[in-house]
């Protein structure tokens, strides 16, 4: 696993234990070459999924941004961090038990959405906000900007 730091790729695994009820393993690991220590998880991946933009345009479901985004609406509340993890892992699940690889990008919206109205309103409110308006812009880095709480940037 390449350093985030330098780019050395020869890192070292230092602990290895489970997260999320044994859903994942965390990984803790350490760079010999610049001192970095980061955190790695290994998770099951049933499908390679597949999300259709409203453009049309295909591109390959990436857990990592589902996460930013859903971090972002949930900051400064009073949520528990693996609770978070636990709830994105419960999303890819369902989006995984589809049966289908091919999933709209409108579907994964309402589907955060149905999970965040059920966990933190403040988030769900953030989130569906910023959403709805760009449901049909269909640019998601816009989308994380924009969903990014007024203050933030004073941290
Ligand atoms: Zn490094």
């Amino acid at each position: 696993m390449r350093c985030p730091f330098c780019g050395n790729v020869d890192t070292q695994v230092k602990d290895s234990r489970p997260a999320e009820d044994h859903v994942a393993i965390r990984r803790r690991r350490f760079c010999p070459a610049c001192g970095g220590r980061f955190t790695t998880y290994e998770r099951v991946q049933l499908r390679d999924l597949v999300v259709i933009k409203s453009s049309g345009k295909r591109e390959d479901f990436d857990r990592d941004k589902l996460e930013r985004s859903i971090r972002i609406a949930m900051q400064k509340r009073p949520i528990d961090p693996e609770r978070i993890d636990q709830m994105i892992s419960g999303i890819v699940r369902r989006l995984e038990s589809m049966g289908e690889t091919d999933i709209p990008s409108k579907t994964i919206g309402e589907i955060v959405m149905e999970t965040l109205a059920r966990i933190d309103t403040v988030a769900y409110v953030r989130f569906a906000s910023v959403y709805k308006n760009f449901q049909a812009a269909d640019d998601f880095d816009k989308f994380v900007s924009e969903l990014r709480p007024a203050g933030a940037a004073e941290e």
